[in-house]
């Protein structure tokens, strides 16, 4: 194939055949082989009968008995956004720890003495205590230029003080509505932490925006570099109205051939700005940019509450230690009910991010509201994380039709846990996190996300830690084991020893293989009304397949975390 040109890539007809083949169809058959014509498929079932649609310009795989799925769907990602600070940011996501990131981010600034403001990404928030990285450490690197990297959470960003004075924040600048500036608690002055949107926009805003055409070298990046991963549909959680480079260049790149990834999308809505207004623009919009199949805004998105992390989710109990603080809640209850009714009304789809219980709460008091006022229909809102979710809620997520993305990558005893989720919010609320297994049994939709750039997609961790609550073990090497204070274990423990990574409770949460695999491909292409068309191979169904070097159903569960994807075909074409 030949993305960078922008040639379309031929679709030739293929036959798969002896190979195992889970189809993920209602009766969960397998099936021997596939027959695709034109980029669907027309045939399952036996590599006798597929070979028979053999004609001469067809092209034949022999499977020689490997592992057959339905192409991945990653549910909730930010796949523009975090192939930029890839491709031309500082990229900080391989660096657990001060010293490593110092010494990255000095190299980047060295090598590019031309780029008028350092932007990154990916800095680990667990490595620095409450008050974060300070100004000071950025500084002794970059003087002149300002310096912007968020956090690996996306909630907040490192600065030095370049930057604190190009957007005139000081000792005397006021705390933002929905944000926090992070103070030295001697001087008062801004040491370097930025927490939240409203604390990051006062930068944000000041530095330049990024061209479409950078944005379309990013694309086609992202789509070669996680190619290898199998996904070939994903939703990008938060596409800003205001940014008319980012959905210009996946409009451009869809109208011209070039995406082999079907992309799906919300567009973000700002609890500061006037959702009337704001909605009635993603509308239109919508309208204009909705041209091909392969990109599509058919969502709005809203951040119901922020993360733990920085004490921003919005939980229903004070954090450990305080009386009063619950958390960020981001719109009120008239407001978010109202912007429901309007986008409901236009056929839009409702996305929400919701970490704490109280998030949950309010997100489902106002889509039973909704319900009432515009009437029950198969309206799939979608809450991405749900980190912590109340019994009750749990079965009104299943009343409401309401699918939850599960956050896969992130559910392990890990640094996270250990140095901010359980010093925050106690033993109680820790051991008590992501539920999966609870949310299957109601019958509730799951699909999965990475959230890219948080967690970098990788299906076959996602499905390991989806049943072990763990992370791997190549994961541990790479990111724990080269500091001693850390260790791993496999089975479940009721105790842990501190920095110890391993299961994280409540082990009846596990999921299935079975169900891992249901929910990272037809969960996630219902989650945005595609089964019709993707997750399952099926006759008439779009030909995404992928193909694995081992049967994931006759490993042992610690071997899944290095089945390779072999080949992947995106409605037909062999992409990689
Ligand atoms: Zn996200």
């Amino acid at each position: 194939m030949d993305k960078l040109t922008g040639n379309k890539i031929s679709t030739s007809d293929i036959i798969l055949y002896n190979g195992k083949i889970y189809t993920v169809d209602k009766q969960k058959s397998w099936k021997e082989a596939i027959v695709v014509k034109n980029g669907n498929i027309v045939y399952t079932g036996s590599s006798e009968e597929a070979l028979h649609y053999k004609e001469p310009a067809t092209e034949l795989f022999d499977l020689k008995g490997k592992m057959v799925l339905p192409g991945f769907v990653d549910a909730h990602m930010h796949p523009l956004m975090s192939a930029d600070i890839y491709m031309n940011q500082i990229a900080l996501f391989d660096n657990p720890d001060k010293k490593s990131m110092i010494k990255v981010i000095n190299e980047f600034t060295n090598l590019h003495p031309n780029q008028e403001v350092i932007r990154g990404g990916g800095f680990n928030r667990a490595a620095f205590d409450e008050q974060g990285p300070r100004k000071e450490w950025l500084d002794s690197i970059e003087k002149d230029r300002p310096v912007f990297i968020v956090s690996g959470d996306g909630h907040s960003a490192w600065v030095n003080s370049a930057a604190l004075h190009l957007a005139n924040i000081t000792k005397d600048t006021p705390e933002p509505e929905d944000g926090h500036i992070m103070r030295d608690p001697i001087t008062g002055e801004p040491s370097g932490l930025l927490q939240e949107k409203g604390a990051m926009n006062l930068i944000l805003k000041t530095l330049p925006i990024i061209s479409k055409e950078r944005y379309k070298q990013d694309i086609i990046y992202l789509e070669e570099y996680f190619g290898k991963t199998g996904i070939t549909t994903v939703f990008d959680a938060k596409i800003s109205l205001d940014e008319e480079n980012y959905w210009m260049a996946y409009k451009e790149c869809a109208e011209e051939g070039k995406l082999t990834w079907r992309y799906r999308g919300g567009w973000y809505l700002d609890p500061a700005k006037n959702l009337t207004d704001e909605i009635e623009k993603g509308k239109k919009l919508s309208e204009q940019i909705n041209t091909t199949p392969y990109f599509q805004v058919n969502a709005f998105k809203f951040f119901l509450d922020e993360v733990a992390e920085e004490k921003t989710s919005y939980m229903l109990e004070p954090f450990e230690g305080e009386s009063e603080n619950r958390g960020f809640k981001n719109f009120e209850d008239k407001q978010i009910l109202e912007a429901f009714i309007q986008l409901d009304k236009e056929g839009f789809q409702i996305h929400c991010h919701q970490i704490g219980d109280a998030a949950a709460q309010y997100g489902l008091d106002t889509l039973e509201k909704l319900e009432k006022i515009n009437g029950k229909r198969d309206r799939r809102p979608s809450f991405a994380h749900c980190q912590w979710v109340t019994e009750k809620d749990k079965k009104r997520m299943a009343a409401l039709g309401v699918t939850s993305i599960l956050s896969a990558y992130w559910m392990a005893t890990d640094d996270y846990y250990w140095d901010l989720y359980l010093p925050y919010l106690g033993k109680e609320r820790v051991n008590n996190m992501y539920p999966v297994q609870s949310l299957f049994d109601l019958g509730v939709n799951m699909a999965v996300h990475s959230d890219f750039f948080v967690s970098e997609p990788d299906p076959m961790y996602a499905i390991y830690t989806g049943i072990t609550r763990n992370i791997p073990k190549r994961i541990f090497d790479e990111k724990y084991a080269l500091n001693p204070i850390y260790s791993r274990t496999v089975n479940e423990k009721d105790n842990y020893n501190k920095n110890e990574i391993g299961p994280l409770p409540p082990f009846k949460e596990s999921a299935t293989l079975e169900q891992m695999i249901y929910a990272f491909t037809m969960g996630g292409a219902k989650s945005m009304f595609l089964e019709n068309e993707i997750g399952s191979l099926e006759v008439g169904k779009k030909a995404d397949i992928v193909i694995l070097s081992d049967n994931l159903f006759e490993l042992n569960i610690e071997e899944i975390p290095d089945v390779q994807v072999e080949m992947v075909f995106f409605e037909g074409k062999h992409t990689y």
